[in-house]
């Protein structure tokens, strides 16, 4: 494979770059290294090791020294680490910054899980990223620039559908999960971000790591090209958003396969989630995930909501309005539902949720008593990693909003579960959506 040169002499930009800080970069631009180099010495990194520190850190950082050190293709921070540089760029960062970690370790700490020592069973986090901080105190105290890409901790969290299920007598205010008549929520919070290990993330896309390698530099504008020449390199810290994890009740009970679990998987939709536009089902399905994982909780059982950072099926806001779009003006029909999608984006779903489960098994679950999900390619996906899930259940019907049909009817048309009706192709084609006929755009 040809690949250009490692290092440029010398470049024009680095003395023109800025006079405030003239020295931020060396004259050399490393573009890319390879395995055999001078000085090239990644610190081992064991994936699946039964512990943090025989599996060692993770290291992406190209700061000084640790550019021939690193074990880590990317950058931390996901799609943040864009922002990191421009931090950097505009000279409000050092780029030799090291946080001070003092007093921001987890306010649980979660057992550990044979999942976390399984190279199988978790591929797309680091499961020691949450206790960085403990496990490489040494390293830090040295300097080196180790990263959680975990952080736990508690807070209190008001949802209107949840004051309302309380005024309506549908929650109870028990004084520990739910703590008050206004619907305030105690709750514990996992932020997670994205830490893939390739050739585990291989594996579960079907594909060789040779190929998936390669996609991936081709088509993020040749990005990484660490991923070509770096074959020793198993780890990459995508730019891509990662996910939240919200526990209800105590969160070792998550893990306790006695009591029952409810769970809700949710992926991201922000103009329904936060905005509440009424095309989708996707803040009704959230809210009563919420709801009924706190009445899990408050039953002595455990309840968790996971959410995903995967706009509009991880097409991104733009195709989902294009799509939006293409649905009203042509007739907003149920059987057309997937057509319009695949239409813009080529594909009906970019969510692809073999990644998903990772986090559960990072949890501890083994079974899911209750899954708050119509999904059938969640469903597929947790259940092949492993895990038994007891009852699916349905966003009940009078939360779905009218607008919203056409998108829950093609879904269970397509094999999402239901206990209610079943649609036909033909059937499909009279549920309508609202058409725009009060909007001055499409009546002139
Ligand atoms: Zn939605």
């Amino acid at each position: 494979m040809q690949v250009d040169t490692a290092t440029k002499p010398e470049s024009p930009t680095d003395r023109s770059y800025s006079p405030r800080s003239p020295t931020r970069f060396s004259k050399h631009i490393i573009l890319t290294t390879y395995p055999g180099q001078i000085g090239i010495d990644p610190v081992p990194l064991n994936w699946g090791a039964p512990d943090a520190k025989s599996r060692g850190p993770v290291i992406a950082s190209r700061s000084g020294t640790l550019l021939k050190r690193r074990n880590a293709m990317g950058a931390h921070g996901g799609s943040y680490s864009i922002y990191n540089a421009l931090a950097i760029a505009s000279g409000d960062l050092d780029s030799d910054f090291r946080p001070d970690f003092r007093n921001s370790e987890p306010t649980f700490n979660f057992p550990w899980q044979p999942a976390w020592a399984d190279k199988t069973k978790i591929v797309s986090m680091d499961p020691y990223g949450h206790d960085i901080v403990d496990q490489f105190r040494e390293e830090l105290e040295a300097g080196w620039d180790i990263r959680p890409t975990m952080a736990v901790t508690r807070a209190n969290m008001k949802l209107a559908e949840i004051g309302e299920a309380v005024r309506d007598g549908k929650l109870e205010v028990d004084g520990s999960i739910v703590v008050d008549s206004t619907g305030e929520v105690r709750v514990t919070k996992v932020a997670v971000e994205p830490v893939w290990y390739l050739p585990g993330v291989a594996d579960r896309f079907g594909v060789d790591e040779g190929t998936l390698r390669r996609t991936l530099f081709e088509h993020t504008g040749g990005s990484y090209p660490e991923l070509i020449t770096r074959p020793d390199l198993k780890v990459f810290l995508p730019p891509i958003g990662g996910l939240t994890v919200y526990i209800f009740g105590p969160p070792e009970r998550v893990s306790d396969e006695n009591v029952k679990l409810a769970l809700r998987i949710h992926d991201e939709c922000n103009g329904s989630d936060v905005f509440q536009s009424d095309i989708c089902t996707c803040r009704p399905y959230l809210a009563f995930g919420i709801r009924e994982a706190i009445r899990e909780a408050q039953n002595g059982g455990s309840g968790v909501v996971i959410y995903f950072r995967k706009e509009g099926r991880a097409l991104g806001e733009v195709t989902k309005y294009l799509v939006y779009n293409a649905r009203k003006r042509g007739g907003d029909t149920a059987d057309k539902y997937f057509t319009r999608t695949e239409n813009i984006a080529g594909v009906r779903d970019m969510r692809f949720q073999a990644l998903m489960p990772d986090i559960l098994h990072w949890l501890g679950i083994k079974k899911i008593d209750r899954m708050l999900s119509m999904s059938n390619m969640k469903h597929d996906a947790i259940v092949q990693s492993g895990i038994t899930i007891h009852e699916r259940i349905p966003i009940p019907e009078d939360m779905i909003p009218n607008d919203s049909r056409v998108e829950i009817d093609a879904k269970i048309n397509a094999g999402y579960f239901t206990t209610g009706k079943q649609y036909t192709m033909e059937e499909l084609a009279t549920v309508r959506g609202r058409g725009w006929e009060k909007w001055e755009d499409v009546t002139h």
